[in-house]
């Protein structure tokens, strides 16, 4: 049975995310403190890690490192601060598989779980690709044809999504708030200049316009 570690000091949060996931099938163990959760997972138990950022003793990020450091490639899902996007490319940048913006809705959080748990990972890196283009998660490369390219964290972030969910529409709404965080404001033009960007370096024809719904990863 897939076992959820919940490394969450906020009891009311805890015990609100581990009865929604023991109701949807998974086997849930909640500690409070970074290094609870550094021990936990390491010790090879559980198959997945949701880890708030604000912990006692280390926070989400050293717990992160320390993982990834020591060779660690269980799915983590950090819990981020809702205000913060510096918190969500942090994090990216320090391994984290995925991110939820607090508050979040439950099913989000599902959604994110179940996707990361689906994923094959492999040791030593996480490569996802599509056509010529290729990320390695873990080392945060990026290249094209082979050819490594430089991305900024945000263009990596931006790129990492479309490749995760190739052939789908993902709308500004959806691109801003799983690559900037929850905060930014929905007329924000952002999405559509760092397109712009990925574009110039990945090549023009990998992201499709869909008119009045965003864009499409070919
Ligand atoms: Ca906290």
């Amino acid at each position: 049975m897939t076992r959820i570690l919940i490394a969450e000091d906020e009891e009311r949060i805890s015990s609100f995310v581990a009865k929604g996931l023991e109701s949807a099938g998974y086997q849930t163990l909640i500690v409070d403190d970074g290094a609870d959760a550094l021990d936990t997972a390491l010790a090879g138990e559980v198959d997945l890690v949701l880890l708030d950022v604000g912990l006692p003793s280390l926070d989400g990020f050293e717990v992160l490192r320390s993982l990834r450091g020591q060779g660690s490639t269980i799915p983590v899902i950090m819990l981020t601060a809702r205000t913060s996007t510096r918190d969500t490319v942090d994090g990216l940048d320090a391994g984290a598989n995925d991110y939820v913006a607090k508050p979040f809705k439950f099913d989000e959080l599902l959604a994110r779980v179940r996707s990361r748990l689906r994923e094959p990972v492999t040791v030593g890196s996480m490569t996802i690709g599509h056509g010529d283009v290729s990320l390695d998660i873990l080392a945060r490369r990026a290249t094209v044809a082979g050819r490594e390219i430089d991305l900024s964290a945000r263009e990596f972030a931006l790129a990492e999504e479309f490749l995760r969910h190739a052939g789908q529409v993902l709308s500004r709404e959806q691109l801003l708030s799983r690559v900037w965080g929850m905060d930014f404001d929905p007329s924000s033009n952002v999405v559509d200049v760092y397109v712009r960007y990925l574009r110039a370096k990945v090549g023009s024809g990998h992201i499709v316009t869909v008119r009045g719904a965003g864009y499409r990863w070919e």
